[in-house]
């Protein structure tokens, strides 16, 4: 049976509430934007967009003098970019790679390529933008979900080995050692989109905006009147309660849960980040993870690939690359883990468990 996620009901709510000129906010399931402040963004000009792309419902927002102009090509490069990346669609490139084994990629895809493995490298596999055969035997690609067999899992994991996958850099050729063998950039897509708009904005001039992609949260420089931008990150136990409020600016604050997307059988659930490893929904211990960094991808790719590997993993991942990222990781228990770089930023809301992480312990 297809489950309903919490974070679709809430953005429902927050549709309705767009309209209301005293609050401004940007909604996801995993991270908020929000600001209220009402006399000091009354003063700029403000143009904000509610999306539905990427099988997810986004804003985009931009302030200042060009902001119409700002939020309307980010509209345009989202629907650029899913037609481009979409795995079910007909007409998109990763299909049409997908179909026919490989192929030549677009500067996009070929970026994105590039990315991906890099990030399986760094990661030790837990990145595998492979994976795909497997998301569909779980039904994770069009709802029909299943558990698949103890057979099945072990018949496609030899399809999701990304080191079978071969790319050249020069003649941006994509090909596959194994037949059967298809790629998904949706761990990374979003933020990939993120950072195209934050590009655009700068490029339009517009020095102040964010974008909510799903739970996928960047900011484009401060607020309007100067100060910080926070970004709540919600609690993966309770729709309306948030692990707490980061203060942010020039970033990308993504955070990937298994509790977004997922479904039940026999009193069990299963979620859609999956451990290559296994073939199985990642169970490392870690319920949450939120990534801050400058780069949209970086945090997109991150947050799901720390997530596979496990809060020990994770904390020695970030001890050794932490001058390019922070992160915020909660453990089944419910404990905090924040790294140093942002501990001054981030509240902490309710009572919780924190541990701080320094890069030298
Ligand atoms: P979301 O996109 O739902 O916010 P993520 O950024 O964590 O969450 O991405 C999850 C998506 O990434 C899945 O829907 C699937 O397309 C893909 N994916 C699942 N497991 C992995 C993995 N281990 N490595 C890379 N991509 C993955
Ligand atoms: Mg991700």
């Amino acid at each position: 049976m297809k489950k309903t996620v919490p974070f679709i009901f809430l953005f429902s709510i927050l549709f309705l509430l767009s309209g209301c000129s005293f609050l401004d906010f940007s909604f996801s399931g995993k991270a908020e934007t929000e600001n209220t402040d009402s006399e000091a963004l009354s003063s700029e000009e403000k143009e904000s967009r509610d999306i539905f792309a990427m099988d997810t419902f986004m804003t985009v927002t931009a302030y200042g003098s060009m902001a119409n102009e700002a939020v309307e090509k980010a509209e345009q490069e989202i629907t650029r970019l899913d037609q481009l990346l979409s795995t079910g669609d007909e007409t998109s490139e990763v299909y049409r790679i997908n179909q026919e084994g490989g192929g030549t990629l677009s500067e996009d895809t070929a970026l994105l390529t590039e990315y991906s493995l890099s990030l399986y490298e760094s990661t030790g596999g837990a990145f595998d933008f492979a994976i795909y055969p497997l998301m569909k035997a779980w039904g994770f690609t069009d709802g029909n979900y299943q558990v698949p067999t103890e057979q099945t899992i072990a018949e496609l994991l030899p399809l999701t080995d990304v080191s079978l996958v071969h790319y050249e850099n020069a003649s941006k050729e994509l090909s596959f050692e194994r037949e059967g063998m298809q790629i998904d950039f949706g761990g990374i897509a979003k933020g990939y989109t993120s950072d195209r708009i934050m590009e655009l904005y700068r490029s339009l001039g517009v020095t102040s905006g964010l974008v909510n992609l799903g739970g996928n949260v960047q900011v484009l420089g401060t607020k309007p009147d100067g100060t910080l931008w926070n970004v709540a990150i919600r609690s993966p136990e309770s729709s309306d309660e948030y692990l707490g409020i980061l203060k942010a600016s020039d970033c990308a604050v993504i955070t990937s849960g298994g509790y977004e997307r997922y479904f039940e059988q026999d009193g069990k659930t299963y979620h859609h980040i999956l451990d290559p490893a296994t073939g199985y929904p990642a169970s490392s211990g870690l319920i949450s993870v939120t990534i801050v960094s400058q780069k949209g991808i970086l945090s997109d790719g991150l947050s799901t690939a720390l997530l596979v590997m496990g809060k020990d993993h994770a904390v020695s991942y970030w001890k050794n690359h932490s001058d390019e990222f922070d992160a915020i990781l909660e453990t089944e228990d419910g404990t905090l883990y924040i790294t140093s770089g942002i501990e001054d930023l981030f509240e902490v809301q309710g009572n919780r468990k924190t541990i701080i992480i320094n890069t030298k312990e």
